[in-house]
């Protein structure tokens, strides 16, 4: 369905449709408030909007889509200089709130506060073909952010996917704590809700006791978040009712796929995508789910291995390649950015996503990891970094652990491991630990106890960090 029909479609049902930072709005008056900002917005090149997990961010993102207008969401904690950089990387003519406080004096972009209370009833028309929707930043996990434009026509590909692949309809309450400037929380998140018809809650930060307490049917959350609900048993058991939990942005630890499913009684769903592919391979409600696994690509997306060679890789359930993605929910391309776009894109047209992952017999995908942190050169062996991080979770006093390859002048690299204990172990017992359970060539050769890893906003860990720290790249 087009994106505006998306946006309108589920309004006027549900009179508290939208709970966030402890406000509630109804349906009707979102799309009142929405088209009031879209009637001071249209024709603007871009609309930027400092995302605070705020009604009015929410107003002013469906304000600036129902005007055709690309919207650009800020992170709220990054310093001004960030923003900025975004601000002119997008060419974002305006800003939802509080310019002045943010922004540096020179920045000529003015300030436009969003009034929930202003409505207005104009009604506009889905624009040409192929106008962008969004323009979102990557996480930086691997570089600086790039600013990826999303097609309306892709972002509505996603929703639909969603809506099926789920089942999510208005009989559904939504509930998240994720930041709003990212594909999972506001475009998956928020927009899936609007899509669906479905009930919204957004619990402000994802905590165990805010998931616990807001009574749901479907939540999404990142690995950190279900990770801390597994600590809790209490809190977790309280999702017991819900119908579905989901979790992305980064690999769900098996042990935590484990311990959940235990305490609520639902097993959780794992969505793999990307800023730039929002929603490549996901279970469906109704599929198998497969700890480690991210289950299958949504309708309309297809994905196939390539070697290092260019060779294809056979989908065997054991041999690595790097993932490539097509469909209808791949975005369009990076902004100012053609060094990038050369390296992204295959001579036909296919997005390499730069993860490595298997694919097996029955079309159940594994992904191994990033190929530039993720798959380790040791000793002439080619090592995913998942495999020797989930042999170390498997020990008890281990909460979680991330494994680097560091150059080496022997090895090419050598596999450090970085562990968080929960409990009294020592770094010699985990080397014992996994020389049970790992071939010689990958045991960690050195393992780092510490009280917590480097991660994002979205709890990815940053492993360039790790790197550094390890006396790496
Ligand atoms: P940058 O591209 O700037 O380095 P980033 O890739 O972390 O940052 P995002 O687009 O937010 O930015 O994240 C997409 C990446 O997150 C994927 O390419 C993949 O590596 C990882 N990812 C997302 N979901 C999963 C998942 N379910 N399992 C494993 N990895 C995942
Ligand atoms: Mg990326």
């Amino acid at each position: 369905m087009a994106l505006l029909t998306a946006l309108q479609g589920g309004f006027g049902d549900a009179a508290d449709a939208l709970r966030i930072d402890g406000r509630t709005l109804s349906r009707e008056d979102l799309l009142g408030a929405a088209t009031a900002v879209a009637d001071r917005v249209a024709g603007a090149p871009a609309l930027a909007v400092l995302a605070q997990p705020t009604v009015e961010t929410v107003t002013a993102v469906v304000g600036g889509l129902l005007a055709g207008v690309p919207v650009v969401p800020l992170p709220p904690d990054s310093g001004p200089k960030e923003r900025e950089h975004i601000l002119r990387d997008s060419g974002a003519a305006l800003l939802a709130h509080a310019v002045g406080e943010v922004l540096p004096q020179d920045t000529s972009v003015a300030g436009l506060p969003v009034d929930p209370a202003r409505r207005s009833t104009t009604s506009y028309a889905e624009p040409a073909a192929g106008s962008t929707g969004f323009v979102l930043y990557t996480s930086g996990t691997t570089g600086a952010p790039k600013g990826v434009v999303i097609r309306r026509e892709a972002i509505a590909a996603d929703l639909d996917a969603l809506a099926a692949a789920w089942q999510w309809t208005a009989e559904d309450t939504l509930v998240h704590g994720l930041p709003l400037f990212h594909v999972h929380g506001l475009l998956l998140g928020v927009l899936g809700a609007l899509r669906t018809g479905s009930g919204l809650v957004h619990t402000g930060r994802p905590t165990p006791e805010g998931y616990a307490a807001a009574g749901g049917s479907l939540y999404f959350g990142v690995p950190t978040v279900w990770s801390r609900l597994a600590a809790d048993p209490q809190a977790a058991a309280r999702l017991a009712p819900a119908r579905l939990l989901v979790s992305g942005s980064a690999p769900l630890p098996v042990p935590v796929f484990e311990k959940l499913a235990a305490l609520t009684g639902h097993a959780p769903i794992e969505r793999y995508g990307m800023t730039e592919s929002l929603i490549t391979v996901s279970t469906r409600a109704d599929g198998e789910r497969r700890p480690g696994s991210v289950g299958l690509p949504v309708e309309g997306v297809r994905t196939r291995l390539v070697g290092e060679d260019g060779a294809p890789v056979p989908g065997d359930g054991e041999s690595v390649g790097e993932l490539q993605v097509s469909g209808p929910t791949l975005f369009s391309g990076y902004l100012n950015r053609p060094d990038a776009d050369a390296e992204a894109w295959t001579a036909d047209g296919w997005f390499r996503t730069g993860d490595v992952a298997v694919i097996g017999a029955d079309g159940f995908h594994r992904i191994v990891g990033r190929a530039s942190v993720d798959l380790i050169k040791s000793g002439g062996y080619r090592i995913g970094a998942g495999e020797v991080e989930a042999a170390l979770r498997d020990h008890p006093a281990v909460a979680d652990a991330a494994v680097v390859g560091v150059p080496d002048e022997d090895l090419g690299q050598a596999i450090v491991a970085y562990v968080i204990p929960d409990g009294a172990v020592t770094g010699e017992q985990l080397t014992a630990f996994v020389a049970e359970r790992l071939s010689v060539h990958k045991r960690p050769r050195r393992v780092v106890l510490v009280p917590e890893l480097p991660r994002n906003a979205l709890g990815k860990v940053l492993k360039k960090q790790l790197l550094t720290e390890a006396g790496g790249r």
